[in-house]
C-alpha cells in the first residue's frame, strides 16, 4: 500500500523531473545549455564507472555506478557530436595550452577497472571513434580481486534475512545508518581500513561465504594493453581503492606512488592520470599525488575546468543513464547538456 507520504514524494519527484525538462529545453532553445557556449575555452570531464546490459544491471547492488551500453552509446554519440573528446591527458594538456576548439574540450572517464569496460564500453567508444580514459587499481588488476564496495554491496545483497535483520551498531557503523546496500557502504567509506575490512569479513560471514557472479571481474593486464592498443588512456585509480585522506603518509606513499610504478613497469608507458577513490582528497593527498609524479588528478565535484583549474584537483560530472533522460524516460540530447553545463546544480 502506498502512503500519504510515499505519494507526496513521488508527485515533488515527477514535479522536480517536470521543472528539469522545462528548464533543459528552454536553455537549450535560447543556446545556454549548447556546449559550443556553455563550455567554450573550457574542459568536461564525464566520470563512469560500470557498464552493463540491463539483465545484469539488476543483479548489481550498487546501480548508480551503472550504466547500459545504450546509455553509453547515445552519451558518448551526443559528445562525439559537441565536443573535441580525447584522452583525459590529452585535453586537459590542450586546455593548459590554451587551445580553444570551436567544439570544447572533454574527456569520458571509466572509475574502477571492471572487466565490464572492455566488454561492453570499448566497442562503443571504437564505434564512435573515441578515446576514452580508465582508471585502474593495481592490486585489483594483478590478483582479480573484487573492490572493497563490490566486497561488501554483494555480500549484503545475499545476506539470508535481509538487511532488515542487520545489527548495525554491532557492525560498527552509526545506528542511523541508512538501511540500503548503498546507505551501509556510504557509512563505511568513513571507517579506517582495518576497521572497513573487519566489517566487510563479518557480513561476508554472516552471508554465508564470499558472493560474486560470475560476469564479474576486473581487467587484467592483457585487458588494460588492449584498450591502450585502441588509443585510450590507463591512468592509476590507487593500489587498493581506499579513501586517501584516512591514509598514513607512508600508505599514501605506496597506494599513489606503488599503483604508477606497477602500472608503468607491467605496460611500459608513462602514467600521467590519477583519480581519487571516492573523489576523497586533501592538501596532503594532493601533494602525495603530486609528489608521485602525476600530472592530472580527478575529483568527484561536479563542473567545468577554466584553464588555469588545479590539474590535481580536476571536476568531473557524475553520469548516470536518468541523466540523459527525460522525465518519461526517453533519452534527450537537452537532458544531457543540461547535466553537463551545470546550470542546475543537483538535478
Ligand atoms: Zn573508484
Amino acid at each position: 500500500m502506498i502512503t500519504t507520504q510515499q505519494a507526496m514524494v513521488s508527485v515533488a519527484h515527477s514535479v522536480r523531473l517536470q521543472v528539469r525538462d522545462i528548464a533543459g529545453d528552454v536553455l537549450h532553445r535560447f543556446g545556454l545549455t549548447r556546449p559550443a557556449r556553455s563550455a567554450r575555452g573550457r574542459l568536461t570531464i564525464v566520470a563512469l564507472h560500470r557498464v552493463l546490459p540491463n539483465y545484469l544491471r539488476a543483479e548489481y547492488p550498487l546501480p548508480g555506478l551503472v550504466v547500459s551500453p545504450d546509455e553509453l552509446d547515445f552519451i558518448t554519440g551526443v559528445m562525439a557530436q559537441h565536443y573535441t573528446l580525447d584522452t583525459l591527458a590529452a585535453v586537459a594538456g590542450r586546455l593548459r595550452a590554451g587551445e580553444v576548439p570551436d567544439k570544447p574540450l572533454a574527456a569520458i572517464t571509466f572509475d574502477d577497472g571492471q572487466r565490464d569496460n572492455l566488454e561492453y564500453a570499448a566497442p562503443v567508444l571504437r564505434a564512435h571513434g573515441v578515446r576514452g580514459t580508465f582508471f585502474a587499481v593495481s592490486d585489483a588488476t594483478e590478483h582479480n580481486t573484487p573492490l572493497w564496495h563490490d566486497r561488501l554491496g554483494f555480500a549484503l545483497a545475499h545476506l539470508p534475512g535481509g538487511l532488515r535483520q542487520l545489527d548495525i551498531v554491532a557492525l560498527g557503523l552509526p545506528a542511523d545508518t541508512d538501511r540500503t546496500v548503498q546507505g551501509i557502504v556510504e557509512a563505511t567509506k568513513l571507517l579506517r581500513p582495518s576497521e572497513r575490512d573487519a566489517l566487510i569479513a563479518r557480513v561476508v560471514e554472516l552471508s554465508g561465504g564470499a558472493h560474486r557472479p560470475n560476469w564479474d571481474g576486473i581487467m587484467s593486464w592483457q585487458d588494460l594493453k588492449q584498450l591502450q592498443s585502441d588509443g585510450h588512456e590507463i591512468g592509476s585509480h590507487t593500489r587498493s581503492h581506499p579513501i586517501l585522506p584516512l591514509a598514513t603518509d607512508g600508505e599514501l606513499i605506496d597506494e599513489l606512488a606503488g599503483s604508477r610504478e606497477a602500472l608503468e613497469q607491467k605496460l611500459g608507458t608513462p602514467i600521467l592520470s590519477f583519480c581519487y577513490p571516492n573523489g576523497d582528497h586533501d592538501a596532503r593527498v594532493m601533494a602525495a599525488v603530486e609528489r608521485a609524479g602525476y600530472r592530472f588528478a580527478t575529483t568527484t565535484q561536479p563542473g567545468l575546468n577554466a584553464r588555469h583549474a588545479a590539474p590535481l584537483q580536476l571536476r568531473r560530472f557524475d553520469m548516470q543513464g536518468r541523466f540523459a533522460r527525460r522525465g518519461n524516460g526517453r533519452l534527450a540530447a537537452q537532458a544531457l547538456h543540461l547535466r553537463l553545463s551545470n546550470a542546475l546544480r543537483g538535478t
